[in-house]
């Protein structure tokens, strides 16, 4: 049956092998056969700008992603928050389609929202405001007019304060806001919203306006790796470990 498959939060570094191997395992074994594959967001732990390409870590990924869409799977990238400054040279080395947070398609006959899924965490407005300027293109040009490796230390830097705010927050805090999750599926049109960014995998109903939704949170592959299966039945949940 023609199906789709969706993935995000693989944070793909070169420091954690078992999960590379994963992720090969998926794109040549299980990603064949579907019409399409899409990247919600954080595909990589970090990524510092497109003249990191030739690094080989990166080449190693872009190549097996331009090998799976040389099978004839369609692929399809959105940024996460944490791989944002990907650009049209990364796009075109994975033989990828870029995609804007959000994207609305037809999934199989379903009307279905794609979002990486941290613009609905409206309740850290911390983060929202953090997100406003990185986000700004003024901030993104003075970050890339600087050298690749002042770059990563800027980014890693980043990436550690975080992490060490993250242990102060409080878990509801960094979960999504139902009503920025309702406002999502009302401005787009309902009944199925698909994003990740929260690590916390699953489905979930939502009533919006009378109408039944569903939600579906990609998992992360910290520990192992998964992904959500779709097509005019539904989705489903699988693992890859
Ligand atoms: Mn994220």
């Amino acid at each position: 049956m023609p199906h789709t498959l969706l993935i995000s939060d693989l944070h793909l570094c070169p420091t954690r092998p078992h999960i590379n191997q994963l992720f090969e395992r998926f794109v040549k074994d299980i990603a064949p056969g579907a019409e399409a594959l899409y990247i919600l967001g954080d595909f990589f732990e970090y990524w510092a700008g497109d003249d990191d390409l030739a690094e080989p870590f990166h080449v190693w990924v872009t190549e097996l992603l331009a090998e799976l869409a040389g099978k004839g799977v369609r692929i399809f990238v959105m940024h996460g928050n944490r791989d944002f400054l990907m650009g049209p040279p990364f796009m075109q080395a994975a033989h990828a389609t870029f995609i804007t947070d959000p994207t609305q398609i037809d999934l199989h006959g379903t009307p279905t929202l794609l979002m990486h899924g941290d613009t609905l965490c409206t309740d850290d407005v911390e983060y929202q405001k953090f997100r406003l300027m990185v986000r700004a293109p003024q901030y993104q040009q003075m970050v890339l007019a600087k050298p690749l490796a002042e770059r990563k230390a800027l980014i890693e830097a980043l990436r550690k304060k975080s992490e060490e705010e993250k242990a102060y927050k409080s878990e509801a805090i960094m979960d999504v806001n139902a009503e920025a999750v309702a406002a999502a599926l009302r401005t787009h049109g309902y009944p199925r919203l698909i994003h990740g960014h929260t690590h916390r995998p699953g489905r979930h109903s939502h009533e919006v306006d009378g109408k039944l939704c569903e939600r579906w949170v990609l998992p992360d592959w910290y520990e192992q790796g998964g992904y959500l299966r779709c097509d005019a039945n539904g989705c489903e949940a699988h693992s890859v470990s």
